[in-house]
């Protein structure tokens, strides 16, 4: 199994933060660059260590888009090699069987189709709204707005709400490249407020769940009425819990999300929800914890191939994003700076 053309990225799955973003960066940039990738130690600290469900689809979405020769993609495995081959842009179809996030392996097919020759479309199906990862809102109202500064598009589209445990969801997207190289951006500053909104996702749920929950939060953060919205579920989607907040700025759209959990109260959710929120009001960054991971992969991509430098200011630098750049750094030719400042830190990323 050699790509004779290119040398092999060796590394260790457990380094950093440990989890499974080592993976999807680094099959995501592996199908993006060409080169091979041998991983080891995947989430090896982890309390079920390897490849879980998700981690796995996120393997075969790589592997579809370009024909990669594969070695180790099976569940519990804790080392994979992957040799991939050139991206091919067409019309996928990505399933999740388990209620696991789909929204992940958009996150790793998304990179390399956005450097393929032409458009892609990609049914995703499983979890739309999943604790540690990505919930669709997120994505469309965030991370979409970034995606199109860089010169690219991609348009997302939610058919069904999916929650853990039954799943279910689905997502179209479609993916567009740049014409001619993607453009770097300075995002420094988020810039002033133009709105902000919560709503509520309760498939399933006696309604009020969501009540107390909008009640709460709109009581901590001032809120008013038409500020508290009912999210759009049918009642076959659940059960499930996502309570949304998308803040608007000049500059940036953020959103956070806090999930409904049988161990919480409704009031407890919104409590978790208003404490992400707060600390992102009391900083001066531009983007969130979540949001910096994202847009790390994005600029980097930008940066190489551009050769321009790209920037931008996050509330709090999490291992995650710490651990994400690392692993950028092995397979582009760029190199991150991190400025940590209690206000607002920086990251800079140039031509290495
Ligand atoms: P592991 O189980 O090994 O910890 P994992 O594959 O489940 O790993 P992480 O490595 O924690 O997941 O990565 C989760 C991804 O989801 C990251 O890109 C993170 O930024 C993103 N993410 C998590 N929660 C949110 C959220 N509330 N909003 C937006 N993005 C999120």
């Amino acid at each position: 199994m050699t790509n004779p053309e290119e040398k092999t990225i060796e590394l260790d799955g457990s380094q950093g933060e440990g989890g499974g973003q080592i993976l999807r960066t680094s099959l995501a940039l592996s199908v993006a660059t060409g080169q091979p990738l041998a991983i080891e130690r995947i989430r090896a600290g982890r309390a079920k260590p390897g490849l879980m469900r998700q981690h796995l689809a996120c393997v075969k979405a790589a592997a579809e888009i370009s024909g990669a020769q594969v070695e180790g993609a099976e569940l519990g495995s804790q080392s994979l090699r992957f040799v991939p081959g050139p991206v091919r842009a067409g019309d996928y179809r990505f399933a999740i069987a388990s209620a696991g996030s789909c929204m992940l392996v958009l996150q790793t097919v998304l990179p390399p189709l956005l450097l393929a020759g032409a458009p892609s479309t990609v049914h995703l199906s499983g979890g739309t709204h999943n604790p540690m990862a990505p919930p669709f809102h997120f994505l469309e109202r965030a991370f979409v707005p970034l995606v199109r500064r860089l010169g690219a598009d991609l348009q997302l589209t939610l058919r069904r709400c999916g929650f853990y445990p039954a799943g279910g969801g689905e997502v179209e997207a479609t993916i567009v490249p740049a014409v001619g190289a993607l453009q770097p951006f300075e995002l420094m500053a988020r810039g002033t407020q133009q709105s902000a909104h919560a709503e509520c996702l309760a498939p399933g749920l006696p309604r009020h769940v969501p009540t107390r929950e909008l009640d709460t939060l709109g009581g901590a953060m001032g809120w008013s009425g038409e500020q508290l919205r009912f999210g759009t579920a049918r009642q076959n989607e659940g059960p499930g819990n996502a309570l949304i907040a998308t803040l608007a700025y000049e500059h940036v759209t953020e959103v956070f999300t806090a999930f409904g959990e049988k161990t919480l109260s409704a009031e407890q959710v919104a409590h978790g929800l208003v404490k992400e929120l707060r600390a992102f009001q009391k900083s001066e960054a531009a983007v969130g914890p979540h949001l910096a991971d994202q847009l790390a992969l994005l600029l980097a991509l930008a940066t190489w191939q551009s050769r321009k430098p790209a920037a931008f200011t996050c509330s709090e630098v999490t291992e995650h994003t710490r651990t994400n750049c690392a692993v950028i750094e092995r397979f582009l030719p760029v190199h991150f700076a991190i400025a940590e400042s209690r206000t607002a830190s920086t990251v800079q990323v140039s031509s290495a």
